[in-house]
């Protein structure tokens, strides 16, 4: 292969992990080639351009640690970054740190492969390139694989068809339109208030209620801004050690050892505070279902107060999982939304959908006329992007047949059978369920530091070895089990994909556990990996 066909590593993606991938791993000395679907950087915060798009981590959380440079010059303007201030500093990013010119931009990966007798991956693309590199990291995205379901009549939709995942550059006028949202998740709770400001009629079609708590977004407070420019060192690195990877207040209390008056006092204030601060109201709220049930009550009882319709309210109220087993949505008028006239609930519980139709879509009772339909119905999580890639390791070993009975791999971020091939917040890491920025950091530096390894030792090989991979798989497992997230019928467990295996994918030991553990497999010359010349 000619010399620029040949390159140490090709970074699949370039949202948070490939651009930061690509830094790293540039400054490192070697010759990187990123490339990517979209045509333009950013990933998640490219593609999900509905109204209402929004971080739900703090943006003096949610932001790269990697320079204090970048720290100090970049200045977040909301408490919760919206999806384009986001954008804009990974483009600025990109910019800054001359990130670009190693950037294939509309270019999909289809396929690497790896030759055992050369030590290489062939990483193909849709384009036709042909990329010999040392080392692939898959920086592909936990949620960047769309999911639309399966609904007959699809493709017979004469209106407007959009999936919040892939929305339109230009936007959407919606004015003096009937619209249609399927789906009450994340995406879902932050797309439909909008949407009902601006459309003429709008039906909201959910499956399952899911837990809302109000964001309370607002612009950033200048000195508290000041104020964690000056600590931020100190500041990231609490997050880095601590659970979730966000400042979160954890009341180390039980739920059940105060009395009710004092434990609604608690949730009442989390709920002023917004954001996820209800979850730390108390210390068992993830492993007691006793405990879970008071905060789901006091959720409850918070859309009685809200929605003027007891019959909608019911609709709305989650049951028969535990709050925050499904991710816990954070919305901005969510449950007002439904005491507005154009605004119409509908339970598919209760009217299960029966098809498409050219006109609009119609459930076992009836049909609805609709200009629009918005698919908010989510993502192929975790492993969706990598399996979308024909990856072949070792003797033609296919990825695709390695988890086709539920993913394995060491630390989330090798597969034994997979020499040099690295995932970022792979399946068994904490990463949808952490603060994803602190995650990626950690992976991508682990990673590189590995590679550094490699060749400070005049290595050329890193594989995880399979009895390291299924003794953390197993961990993964036990530590979920100990909590009720695996309760829900979560795409946390492939649950909305159908024929996904049931695997709890992501990591739930905490983000400080999980480094701890990752930096001392490294201390131990990559325990659990083979190294070989
Ligand atoms: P992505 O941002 O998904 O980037 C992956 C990129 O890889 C994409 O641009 C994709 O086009 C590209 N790609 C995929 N496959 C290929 C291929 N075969 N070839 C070439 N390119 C490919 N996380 C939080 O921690 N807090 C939040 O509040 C939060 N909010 C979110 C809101 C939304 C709407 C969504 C969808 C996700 C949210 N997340 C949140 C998760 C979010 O995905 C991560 O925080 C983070 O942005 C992931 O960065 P990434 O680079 O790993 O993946
Ligand atoms: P999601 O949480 O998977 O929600 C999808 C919704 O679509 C669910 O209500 C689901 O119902 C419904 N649905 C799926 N298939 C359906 C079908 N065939 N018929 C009817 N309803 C169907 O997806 P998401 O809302 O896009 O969020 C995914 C994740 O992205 C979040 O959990 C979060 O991690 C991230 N995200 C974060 C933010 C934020 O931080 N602010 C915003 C958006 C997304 P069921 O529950 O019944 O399956």
């Amino acid at each position: 292969m000619p010399d620029d066909r040949r390159v140490d590593v090709v970074v699949v993606g370039a949202g948070f992990s490939g651009l930061y991938a690509l830094y790293r791993l540039r400054e490192l000395g070697l010759s990187v080639r990123a490339f990517e679907a979209g045509d333009g950087v950013g990933g998640t915060w490219f593609w999900n351009r509905y109204p209402g798009c929004r971080c739900d981590v703090e943006s003096i959380d949610y932001s790269y640690s990697f320079s204090p440079e970048l720290e100090q010059e970049w200045s977040w303007t909301e408490r919760f970054p919206s999806q384009a201030e986001l954008r804009r500093y990974l483009d600025h990013v990109a910019d800054r740190f001359d990130l670009r010119r190693d950037i294939q931009l509309q270019t999909r990966v289809t396929a690497a492969h790896y030759d055992e007798a050369a030590g290489r991956w062939t990483v193909q693309t849709e384009r036709g390139d042909r990329v010999s590199a040392q080392f692939v990291v898959v920086a592909a995205g936990c949620l960047s694989t769309r999911n639309l379901p399966d609904i007959p009549g699809r493709e017979d939709f004469a209106g407007t068809m959009l999936h919040t995942g892939d929305w339109p550059a230009g936007g959407v006028d919606f004015a003096g339109r009937r619209v249609g949202v399927i789906g009450t998740g994340s995406s879902g709770v932050q797309v439909i208030p909008l949407i009902a400001e601006q459309a003429e009629r709008l039906f909201v079609f959910q499956r399952t209620p899911h837990f809302v708590v109000p964001a309370r977004n607002v612009p950033l407070d200048e000195q508290l801004l000041a104020r964690t420019k000056a600590d931020y060192p100190a500041h990231r690195q609490r997050l880095r050690e601590g659970f979730f990877g966000f400042h979160l207040e954890l009341n180390g209390q039980s739920a059940l050892e105060v009395s009710p008056q004092e434990r609604t006092a608690i949730y009442e204030a989390r709920w002023a505070h917004g954001g996820p601060s209800l979850l730390g109201g108390f210390s068992d709220l993830i492993v007691d279902l006793q405990a879970n049930d008071t905060a789901a009550d006091f959720v409850r009882g918070k859309i009685a107060q809200t929605v003027h319709d007891p019959q909608v309210a019911a609709r709305l109220m989650p049951s028969g999982y535990p709050l925050g087993a499904k991710r816990l949505c954070q919305g901005t008028d969510y449950y007002e939304t439904y005491n507005r006239d154009n605004v119409t609930l509908v339970d598919l519980r209760e009217e299960p959908v029966q098809e498409i139709v050219a006109a609009g879509l119609r459930t076992t009772a009836q049909s609805y006329e609709l200009d629009a339909l918005v698919f908010a119905t989510g993502f192929d999580a975790v492993t969706g992007a990598v399996l979308a890639i024909d990856v072949r390791g070792r003797d033609g070993l296919a990825l695709r047949d390695k988890w086709a009975h539920g993913p394995r791999a060491y630390l989330g971020v090798a597969s034994a059978g997979f020499p040099n091939l690295f995932l970022v917040t792979g399946p068994g890491s904490p990463s949808v369920l952490s603060n994803m920025v602190v995650s990626i950091e950690q992976h991508v530096d682990w990673i590189a530091d590995c590679i550094e390894h490699l060749r400070d030792r005049g290595l050329a090989r890193v594989e995880s070895t399979p009895e390291a991979e299924e003794a953390w798989v197993e961990h993964v497992g036990e530590v979920a089990s100990a909590t009720l997230f695996p309760i829900a019928n979560s795409w946390y467990l492939g649950a909305n994909i159908p024929g996904k295996p049931r695997i709890f994918l992501p990591y739930v030991g905490g983000v400080g556990a999980y480094r701890e553990k990752c930096d001392a497999v490294a201390a131990g010359d990559y325990e659990g990996f083979a190294l070989s010349a």
